[in-house]
């Protein structure tokens, strides 16, 4: 977990940031001034160009946009994108990073993952450098959030929660993070209380950070390859992962994919093909709670895209 973390209404106000920071955010300047006005942050770089699943020769860009600036840390603010900039950008410099989610859902500022794009295609990296020195999580940032990246970042969250409770990886510590996580986005989305989904998705991040994904993620990323965005293409593969582990999350997973009303998934390549994608994601597939062959991939991936998992 990282060295500090910090949560609650005011957390992101109250927080005393280093002068000559740099912020790297995806959002456009009439909504992050607001929210660094609200920061209080003063002194400050900005790079606000981080667009979604970045690219390994974009961060290696920035790094050398702000090489003798003196930038005594990486502040992070957004969605996972603008963190795993950060968190990359943090291994290979050396310099602390503050990490600081408004959309909440991946858990990124509590894990040691980074999804970085090489020849476009999304990489799951781990290590312990991508640590964030501090978190700060603050509801402040959730309301305005569109009804899509609300939705998409919820399933996700529950869907790390879920898979982190089943993973080979799992110990109590993480299951009981995972299973408390999971309790608390499924209430905050069933009940619709939204302000619960910033400390549901941290839980999350904790849990399955110190455990893993699995089966569901490792079937996600042809679909996020072909543009689908993470959250929205696990709602129907951790489904039939769930199915197909016969995880205790199944029935409660796909009900709240229903309330969220995803729709069914397409997918432009063969089955066989992105099988063939699949099965090397022995990051995802070694820690299933079950072994799965390449048949069992393709079975999976028929039935998210022609038997609608969701109904
Ligand atoms: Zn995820």
């Amino acid at each position: 977990m990282p060295k500090k973390i910090v949560y609650g209404a005011n957390a992101a106000n109250e927080f005393q940031y280093p002068e000559n920071s740099l912020i790297i955010t995806t959002t456009t300047p009439d909504i992050y001034e607001k929210w660094l006005n609200y920061m209080g942050i003063k002194k400050y770089e900005i790079y606000d160009k981080v667009t979604p699943d970045p690219a390994i020769e974009k961060i290696e860009e920035i790094k050398e946009k702000y090489e003798g600036k003196e930038i005594s840390a990486y502040i992070g603010l957004g969605g996972g994108s603008s963190m795993d900039v950060c968190k990359y950008l943090g291994k290979l410099t050396g310099i602390p990073k503050i990490l600081i989610p408004t959309t909440f859902g991946t858990g990124a500022e509590m894990t040691t993952y980074a999804v970085v794009s090489f020849n476009h295609k999304k990489k799951l990296l781990q290590d312990e450098a991508f640590l964030a020195d501090a978190a700060v999580v603050d509801p402040y940032f959730l309301p305005g959030t569109p009804f899509n990246i609300m939705r998409n970042s919820a399933c996700d969250a529950l869907a790390q929660a879920s898979e982190g409770y089943d993973s080979k990886l799992g110990n109590p510590f993480t299951k009981l993070f995972c299973k408390e996580a999971f309790e608390i986005l499924e209430d905050a989305i069933m009940n619709e209380k939204q302000e619960l989904l910033p400390y549901g998705a941290m839980l999350s991040g904790i849990g399955f950070g110190n455990s893993s994904t699995t089966l569901g993620h490792a079937l996600s990323y042809v679909f996020s390859n072909e543009g689908v965005p993470h959250g929205y293409s696990l709602s129907s593969c951790t489904t039939v992962a769930h199915k197909f582990n016969k995880s205790i999350y199944y029935e409660r997973f796909k009900k709240v994919c229903q309330k969220l009303k995803f729709e069914p998934l397409k997918l432009k390549q063969s089955l066989d093909e992105a099988a063939e994608v699949i099965m090397p994601d022995r990051g995802h597939l070694d820690n299933n709670p079950i072994e799965v062959t390449k048949q069992d991939i393709i079975t999976c991936l028929d039935e998210i895209i022609n038997k609608n998992p969701l109904q």
